[in-house]
């Protein structure tokens, strides 16, 4: 599925791998791409993924290591999860924080870097690839032992389940849903002040985690209501967007409302405010307007207020 319209791709929407689900439970299948000397790895360590380059380039791009190359920071028997096909290369990715991170035994220039400033770094068809794994990778971190009975638990699938041998439970990486939600009445739009914003001017759209037997637009009319006291009417669902950090899947939206008196919460919106089109355009222009800071363009929020802007 695109993204919103005429907007320009999402990071970590585009550009991902073939992730062959139809052969990665063959362990058989997965040993021999484990095995295959074009097997590609990208190596993470505390979450961070492995660049190329030194530290402090302005543009960079995920370094991959052939398996040898990877050794050489440890973890060769560690579990690796397969991200997928480029054609015949396999790539996979492996958790290192354990065996060390020292990069100068690489014999290449490379760096650790962390995930979420690498994505003004990186080519964006490489941000599907590093979202994947580090997602995958922080689940299998915390998710060790079994919810059912606290056995020590093993991957399998090439890292998209992992089984309890005692009581044999399986358990499937988790995507936590979110609506994100542009507001709009006639030519306004309304965007709030989150108090994680922190003292910046910033402000965006609303969001929220479905809760569940929550439809989407149950979600949005829910969140709406708490965090800013308006009603809401039709929900457009516009794109979507994995948010790795841990593990969120924004359910990017357009909510049309039917009231516009704003009552904030005071405790996770500080403030909120009704902004008019024509004063978006040129918000997104790179006009300064109030001191107001629009969400920045990695983020769905950005391509769901330039979406309803230009429409
Ligand atoms: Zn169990």
């Amino acid at each position: 599925m695109t993204a919103t319209g005429n907007s320009a791709p999402l990071v970590f929407t585009s550009g991902g791998l073939d992730r062959a689900g139809d052969l990665r439970s063959d362990p058989n299948w997965l040993a021999a791409r484990r095995a295959d000397s074009r097997a590609r790895i990208l190596l993470f360590s505390q979450l961070k993924p492995l660049l190329s380059g030194a530290e402090g380039a302005a543009e960079t791009a995920l370094r991959f290591l052939s398996r040898a190359d990877a050794n050489r920071l440890g973890g060769a028997d560690a579990d690796e999860v397969f991200l997928g096909l480029d054609g015949e290369t396999a790539y996979f990715a492996r958790d290192v924080s354990a065996s060390g991170n020292e990069v100068a035994k690489l014999g290449v220039e490379a760096h650790f870097h962390d995930a979420r400033a690498a994505l003004d770094l990186l080519p964006i068809s490489e941000t599907a690839i590093m979202g994947q794994a580090k997602a995958l990778i922080d689940w299998h971190q915390r998710h060790r032992f079994c919810s059912t009975c606290g056995a020590k638990t093993a991957m399998e699938d090439g890292g998209y389940r992992r089984h309890c041998g005692p009581c044999g439970a399986n358990h499937f990486p988790r995507t936590d849903p979110a609506a994100i939600m542009l507001v709009v009445r006639g030519e306004n739009c309304l965007l709030a002040r989150n108090r994680r914003f922190g003292v910046a001017h910033n402000h965006s759209a609303l969001a929220g985690f479905l809760e569940p037997g929550e439809s989407i637009e149950d979600c949005v009319r829910r969140e709406v209501f708490e965090e800013v006291g308006i009603r809401v009417g039709a929900v457009r669902y516009s794109a979507s967007q994995p948010w790795p950090f841990p593990s969120s899947l924004m359910l990017g939206c357009i909510a049309e409302a039917i009231s516009s008196e704003i009552r904030v919460d005071g405790s996770e919106i500080v403030s909120a405010r009704w902004f008019e089109r024509e004063t978006i355009r040129r918000m997104l222009a790179g006009e300064e307007i109030g001191g107001v800071k629009l969400p920045r363009p990695v983020a769905i929020a950005w391509h769901l207020i330039r979406t309803w802007a230009e429409g």
